[in-house]
């Protein structure tokens, strides 16, 4: 039994073979540390976690690398290249890495929250400049790039018409052709300084207020978003590796412009699978600030959103996400997300009391032969809805007719003994292998609500006790170890402090 995956690339599900079994080398597009991430960063920051412990899982060996975008690049948002991470520093009065470090911090806070795991390499753009140049540099003297006025663009006209001979058009993975896109584009093009519309920056000239800049041959500037993620991958997995993943809305133009670069610059498809997950929406609707409906994920946890009815556990909202195929829509709603809740609820209760009772359970074998025939059945399924592209959601439907089966005994509706001891270590190894391994579901915080509220206030009591006898190294040392567990303290005018969980 193998893993098949859905690969974006060829739309359909392959057997997963890694190039150089048993290592398998995965590159996920992460964060663009500017903002805070809202719940639609959680998607394909806990799907891609599910699928890195699921190779763990079956003995590969793996490099995931997921990076932090944080020189701020988003010229595909609007007619200019804009740098949002400058823009905001200027208004808030802030060094922009001052900046970059805070949302990181709040970034990885909120992924420890969720249990997920950290990937092997975590490279920022910024530490990757160097890299970056090298590989406009190759790029232009493939001559599939050019100068502007200190900005380089690469060529996709010419690339796709050379690669289109070779069977990689441009538009291979998002499916999007590209005479269809220039004749639509074409007409608002007048004052670019692109050949074509659809080319993209390599390198922007930065403009004299630009705060984030470095030196190039071709002057001072800062680097195109898509080539960060061509330049470590190939730096750190290699010009050919297994898995590239990230959210489905990435594949155009991201994925599809990190193709060409590398394409050009290694002469080979960087990824061989590429992975995509679906988007979450908000009561039917698409999340986006012209929506006034982008819920961040401190909000999340906190409740402190209009949409919200209350707060949500990470673990609620794991499960939540896991209920569902990553390539399916995910429509949130506080109904659902409180269904979740219950449903994890029941589920991680019937699985701790299965954990701890093994005597009451086997103290003899009476066993139903048929029930322990259907657990095993249960059992088996479960890797192949796994294999079967990560279907979760069938996990989870078996794992609930398990519980349903240890409520039974628990209830004393199945006599002790009815499942034979085979099959009930079986079913032990197995649910904490999905439940907890595979998965990542964990039991939710202990310190829940008004515990965390009493803990939270002695330490402000203590910090301020510490602040009036001028122990200001015990009162910073509470403040800075609190923000690093994702708890910011504030100091109001009044002279009380609040905190905020992030
Ligand atoms: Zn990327």
């Amino acid at each position: 039994m193998s893993l098949k995956i859905y690969n974006s690339l060829t739309r359909q599900k392959e057997l997963f073979t890694p190039l150089h079994a048993p290592f398998v080398g995965m590159y996920v597009c992460g964060p663009t540390v500017s903002g805070e991430s809202h719940l639609g960063h959680a998607r394909p920051f806990i799907t891609f976690d599910v699928l890195y412990r699921y190779l763990l899982n079956l003995g590969y060996r793996v490099r995931y690398v997921r990076n932090i975008t944080d020189a701020g690049h988003f010229e595909e948002e609007g007619r200019e290249a804009e740098d949002k991470i400058s823009k905001k520093a200027t208004l808030e009065k802030l060094e922009p890495m001052e900046l970059v470090h805070k949302y990181t911090r709040l970034y990885h806070s909120a992924m420890a929250q969720f249990n997920n795991l950290p990937p092997s390499i975590e490279p920022t753009a910024t530490g990757h400049i160097v890299e970056q140049i090298e590989m406009i540099k190759h790029i232009l003297s493939e001559g599939y790039a050019y100068e502007v006025n200190g900005s380089v663009y690469f060529d996709v006209e010419k690339y796709h018409q050379d690669f289109s001979a070779k069977g990689q058009p441009y538009g291979i993975l998002s499916g999007r052709i590209l005479d269809e896109q220039l004749e639509s584009t074409r007409a608002l093009d007048n004052q670019d300084e692109k050949r074509n519309k659809s080319d993209f920056a390599l390198w922007k000239k930065a403009p004299p207020e630009h705060i984030m800049r470095w030196q190039s041959p071709w002057g001072d500037g800062f680097p195109g978003w898509h080539i960060e993620c061509s330049a470590m991958s190939s730096k750190y997995l290699g010009a050919e590796f297994d898995i590239h993943g990230g959210g489905m809305d990435l594949q155009f133009p991201h994925h599809e412009c990190e193709i060409a670069q590398s394409t050009v610059a290694n002469q080979v498809m960087p990824a061989r699978y590429w992975i995509h997950n679906n988007m979450i929406t908000i009561n039917g609707k698409k999340m986006g600030k012209s929506y006034n409906n982008v819920i961040k994920l401190s909000e999340l946890f906190s409740g402190n959103h209009p949409l919200l009815e209350q707060a949500y556990s990470p673990a609620a909202i794991r499960f939540f996400i896991l209920q569902s195929h990553y390539r399916g829509t995910l429509d949130f709603s506080n109904e659902a997300l409180q269904a979740a809740e219950k449903a994890f609820k029941r589920l991680w209760e019937a699985y701790q009391w299965l954990m701890k009772s093994n005597s009451p359970l086997q103290h003899k074998d009476v066993s139903d032969a048929a029930l322990d025939q259907k657990i095993r059945t249960l059992l088996d399924e479960m890797d192949e809805f796994m294999n079967d592209d990560l279907n979760t959601a069938k996990v989870l439907a078996n794992l609930f007719e398990l519980a349903t089966l240890i409520n039974s005994l628990k209830d004393g509706h199945l006599p002790a003994g009815s499942i034979g001891t085979a099959a009930l270590t079986a079913m032990q190894q197995q649910m904490k292998r999905y439940m907890e391994d595979i998965f990542g579901l964990q039991q939710e915080q202990e310190l829940g609500g008004g515990k965390l509220d009493g803990v939270l206030q002695l330490l402000i009591d203590i910090r301020k006790d510490a602040k009036a006898k001028k122990d200001f190294v015990t009162s910073d040392k509470i403040r800075e170890e609190l923000s690093r567990l994702g708890v910011q303290l504030k100091d109001e005018k009044d002279g009380g402090v609040s905190y905020q969980l992030s």
